[in-house]
């Protein structure tokens, strides 16, 4: 058997504060496989996006181990974490995060920069991802030119576009109503289905319902784990 692309153990995250510590992730393991479908749930303030930023290495474990695609995070160095965040992990986030005056297509190319990519490259897989997520007809709008519903999937576009191992987003439909959030998830479906690993956190049933696992976070703990 192969490892998963995810070990957490005794992943913990407490943050220091004047009233006293918050214990924001109190102990959590867990293994994700790849092409894992996952659904990230619980109360607000349960910890998931304390749990997601970790996994993407936008923050560091107070203690215990945390390996995400074959390498223990809490033993990389910034530079190494830095292209761990750019090779390994596409983040969508609730508010899209997208550059207002930038066409949806710079809007997915640009981060490649880092991937030292010719801008013919770049351009050639922005407008391939932009295909995947059906905004083949978009590419020269600015995201005040698109529906929220629109917005996200340009943003879901940008976070593939780097080939990453993992997809992860906290709240991808927490901005939409609901037809358009049953929109952006037949997105996350298909590309779950195409092999992709995605982590996503919501707290709507039947966004989770999409999933193929929940994870119930309770007080920075995994509560329950339902395949
Ligand atoms: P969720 O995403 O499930 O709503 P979070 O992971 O954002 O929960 O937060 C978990 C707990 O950690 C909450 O009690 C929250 O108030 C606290 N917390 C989150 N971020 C910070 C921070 N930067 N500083 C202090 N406390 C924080
Ligand atoms: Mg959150």
């Amino acid at each position: 058997m192969s490892a998963p692309l995810i070990r957490a153990r005794k992943l913990t995250r407490v943050y220091q504060l004047g009233g006293g510590d918050v214990h924001a992730l109190a102990g959590v393991d867990v293994d994700i496989d790849h092409g894992e479908y996952v659904a990230v749930m619980g109360a607000s303030g349960s910890g998931k996006s304390t749990f997601m930023n970790l996994l993407g290495a936008l923050d560091r474990p107070t203690s215990g181990t945390l390996v995400v695609d074959g390498a223990s995070l809490g033993e990389r160095t910034p530079d190494q974490l830095a292209a761990f965040r750019n090779e390994s992990v596409g983040f969508v986030f609730q508010q899209f995060n997208l550059l207002a005056r930038t066409t949806a297509l710079d809007n997915v190319s640009l981060p490649l920069i880092y991937r030292g990519w010719s801008s013919a490259k770049r351009k050639r897989r922005a407008e391939e991802c932009l295909h995947m997520v059906g905004l083949g007809d978009r590419m020269d709008h600015h995201p005040s030119q698109l529906s929220g519903g629109q917005q996200q999937r340009v943003a879901i576009a940008r976070a593939l576009a780097g080939e990453p191992s993992i997809l992860l987003a906290d709240e991808p439909t927490g901005a939409l109503d609901t037809q358009t959030s049953e929109d952006v998830m037949a997105i996350f479906d298909q590309l779950n289905r195409d092999g992709i690993t995605i982590i996503l956190v919501t707290h709507e049933d039947d966004v989770g319902a999409h999933a193929k696992r929940r994870l119930l976070f309770r007080d920075g703990l995994i509560v329950e784990d339902q395949r």
